[in-house]
C-alpha cells in the first residue's frame, strides 16, 4: 500500500480517471479493470468523525478512547478514507477542519505494519501544546 515508504496511494481508474478508495478489482464508474495506484498528498478535510471507546485493533488497545475520522481527500477527487486523529481523544472535532497525514510505523510488531493517522493542520497550539510565550 506504500505506507511503509511514507506514501499515500489511492486507486485511480486509467480509463475514466475517476478515483476510488479501494482496494477494488473494478472501477465503480466505468467497470474497467484498468486500475492504477497514484501518489496523493496526504492532506484532507474532516468529513465525519466518531469517538471510539472500544478499539478494534489490538495495537491501539492501550490508548483508550480515540477519534476515528472519515477524511475527504481533495487531491484524490474527494474520495474518503478512515483514519485516527492524533492528540487529545476528548477534544472537540469540527467537521471540515483540515488535517495532514502522519505515517506511523510499527516495525517491532509481528507482522509489522504501518498506519496513516491524522493531525490537525491549523492551530499548532492544539496539536503540540507547546508555547514559547
Ligand atoms: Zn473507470
Amino acid at each position: 500500500m506504500g505506507l511503509r515508504e511514507n506514501r499515500l496511494l489511492v486507486q485511480r481508474c486509467a480509463g475514466c480517471r475517476s478515483w476510488q478508495f479501494g482496494p477494488e478489482w473494478i472501477c465503480h464508474n466505468c467497470h474497467s479493470f484498468d486500475l492504477t495506484w497514484t501518489d496523493v498528498e496526504p492532506t484532507g478535510r474532516i468529513y465525519s468523525w466518531e469517538r471510539v471507546w472500544h478499539p478494534s485493533h489490538p495495537a491501539l488497545k492501550q490508548h483508550g478512547p480515540y477519534l476515528a475520522l472519515l477524511v475527504e481527500l481533495p487531491h484524490a477527487g474527494g474520495v474518503r478514507m478512515v483514519g485516527n486523529l492524533q492528540g487529545d481523544p476528548r477534544q472537540t472535532v469540527i467537521i471540515g477542519t483540515e488535517v495532514g497525514g502522519v505515517f506511523e510505523h510499527h516495525p517491532e510488531s509481528d507482522p509489522s505494519f504501518s498506519l496513516l493517522q491524522w493531525r490537525l493542520k491549523q492551530g499548532a497550539d492544539r496539536v503540540d501544546g507547546h508555547s514559547t510565550g
